[in-house]
């Protein structure tokens, strides 16, 4: 199994530990998204997709975070097993895709990391000769963070371009 592409979404103005989004295609034929790079104390690494667990409350049976204090439905207090160690509650996180031994997580952290340096440096040479860059790119989700923002879908063809002319602005 090969990586045969890599994309590296960096976030803008980054101000926590989350550097990027990125996907990444095996054998040109299956794509992982909202693979994450995170900057750790020992350099940036790369975080697998993940979703948040949830249980549901026994009282309204919504569903909270698994470590949830409260229900944010109706306000009863979660079950505690009244084991206080990490393990109390559950994992807060569970990845949803992820490699099974160390050989394919470090193959794939190489490739994602290469890649992510690879966006760096381009980001660093595109802005020479303009201070103002932030200021004037309002193009880009700078603010946005949620976990579904990171690989920006391909762009999309205007409905007037892709009709080849059929849709004359003229004809509203
Ligand atoms: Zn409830």
């Amino acid at each position: 199994m090969e990586i045969t592409e890599v994309r590296v979404k960096l976030m803008e103005n980054s101000d926590d530990r989350l550097q990027a989004f990125c996907s990444v295609t095996f054998d040109d034929c299956f794509v992982v998204r909202d693979l994450k790079i995170i900057e750790g104390s020992s350099g940036p690494f790369v975080a697998m997709p993940s979703r948040k667990m949830t249980v549901h409350c026994p009282r309204c049976h919504c569903k909270n975070h698994s470590r949830a204090a409260y229900c944010n439905q109706c306000g009863e207090q979660q079950q505690d097993t009244g084991v206080h160690n990490d393990d109390s509650r559950g994992k807060l996180y569970a990845d949803i895709a992820h490699p099974i031994n160390a050989e394919c997580r470090e193959m794939i952290q190489a490739r994602v990391i290469q890649q992510y340096h690879v966006e760096l440096e381009y980001r660093d040479q595109k802005p020479s000769g303009s201070f103002q860059r932030q200021d004037t790119v309002v193009d880009e989700p700078a603010t946005v963070q949620g976990p579904h923002q990171g690989i920006p879908q391909e762009v999309a063809e205007s409905p007037l371009e892709s009709d080849d002319g059929f849709v004359q602005k003229d004809s509203f």
